[in-house]
């Protein structure tokens, strides 16, 4: 089975991360300093602090930012539940707004109905390798006073018009194996803004060495130096790995282009699409059902996934919450997505065998 994804690990990482245990120094050394440089200089911040997951890096901006009890955050609902969860550990509020229909990312022209005296941020997410309308979102947050946190946790490399995704805000990366690259588990943060950057610094090791007025204790939510190894060997390839995945999806987006009722996932001009998930949307007009299309790809070895299956405030804990606002083009998006192996580790023969099925379906 073709999977929909897979983490290229090479000869040079495991050598890496032999030295680090041969070391040992397993935690707190040079590696992560090292690591946290590269991918500050890599995104074009001054700032780059690494964490033990996405979702820490999320939380931990929030807290960075002072959000709290009380706090409401605008976000998506179409993203991976992550994003709201980081907001609600905070004890602040999301406060969902829908996505537009072409990009699937936050749809500016609704956010400024949500804002109100408690928004303090909002939280953005890049999703599937797609930034988000950066321009007209910072725009509404410079009008409104209320700050700017990206979810790149799927957009390692991305781009708005020459700037990287996660340079324009906080910017929030996960390193997980599905992502553009990978530590294992793990995260980064990254910001230009001393003051943030010792923040987020002093709660992800406990509040140690703490700037005044922080408003937590702390957590443990530092990467270790084995991590902080692999991280910095996947760096130096991700703009293969992106490569590779753009072109394996111009290959994809060529076999779905005529197809009637498939549609692929959009290029805008002046960004660039990292393709961390080839997501393609079975509309009614297509000849199969998105389930029939999902089994007919797997019958022939190839692994197809929903992201996702349910927007965030349709699932259990948000619903139970009570979120009774519909977010239409959210809820439609979820009946209708399906992604593609896209990732670097596919072979020409893999990607005609993708090709030629989408063909037979
Ligand atoms: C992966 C991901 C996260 C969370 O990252 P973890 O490292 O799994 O905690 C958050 N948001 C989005 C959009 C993601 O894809």
């Amino acid at each position: 089975m073709l999977s929909i994804s897979k983490p290229v690990i090479d000869s040079h990482t495991k050598d890496s991360v032999e030295k680090v245990l041969s070391s040992g120094r397993l935690s707190q050394g040079k590696i992560v300093r090292e690591f946290e440089e590269a991918f500050a200089a890599y995104i074009g911040t001054h700032y780059a602090i690494t964490t033990s997951s996405g979702t820490a890096a999320i939380e931990l901006a929030l807290h960075a930012h002072g959000i709290g009890a009380g706090d409401e955050v605008i976000t998506t609902p179409f993203s991976f539940i992550s994003t709201s969860n980081a907001i609600k550990n905070c004890n602040a509020i999301p406060v969902f707004v829908d996505v537009a229909s072409a990009s699937l990312t936050i749809d500016p022209s609704k956010i400024e109905a949500r804002i109100t005296p408690k928004t303090k941020a909002l939280l953005g997410v890049h999703l599937y390798g797609q930034t988000f309308d950066v321009r007209r979102i910072l725009e509404i947050c410079a009008r409104n006073g209320i700050i700017m946190i990206e979810d790149a946790c799927q957009a390692h490399g991305a781009e708005f018009f020459g700037g990287k995704a996660g340079s324009f805000g906080t910017g929030c990366f996960s390193f997980y194996p599905t992502k553009n690259m990978t530590t294992g588990e793990g995260g980064m943060i990254t910001t230009s803004d001393e003051i943030i950057a010792q923040r987020c610094r002093s709660i992800a090791n406990h509040g140690q060495g703490q700037p005044k007025q922080m408003s937590v204790p702390g957590h443990n939510f530092r990467m270790d130096e084995i991590r902080a190894a692999i991280g910095l060997a996947q760096l130096k390839r991700l703009d293969e790995f992106n490569q590779k995945r753009i072109n394996n999806a111009h290959i994809l987006n060529m076999a779905v282009h005529n197809i009637r009722g498939l549609v692929a996932p959009r290029q805008f001009p002046g960004r660039k699409h990292v393709y961390n998930q080839f997501t393609m949307q079975v509309k009614k007009e297509y000849k199969l059902t998105r389930d029939e299309l999902k089994s007919h790809l797997e019958n022939r070895d190839i692994g197809t996934a929903i992201y996702y299956p349910q927007p965030i405030h349709h699932q259990d804990y948000y619903k139970n919450l009570g979120y009774r606002d519909s977010f239409p083009v959210a809820e439609q998006a979820a009946k209708e997505v399906i992604s593609l192996p896209v990732h670097p580790s596919l072979t020409p023969d893999d990607m005609k065998k993708i090709v030629k099925a989408l063909r037979d379906a």
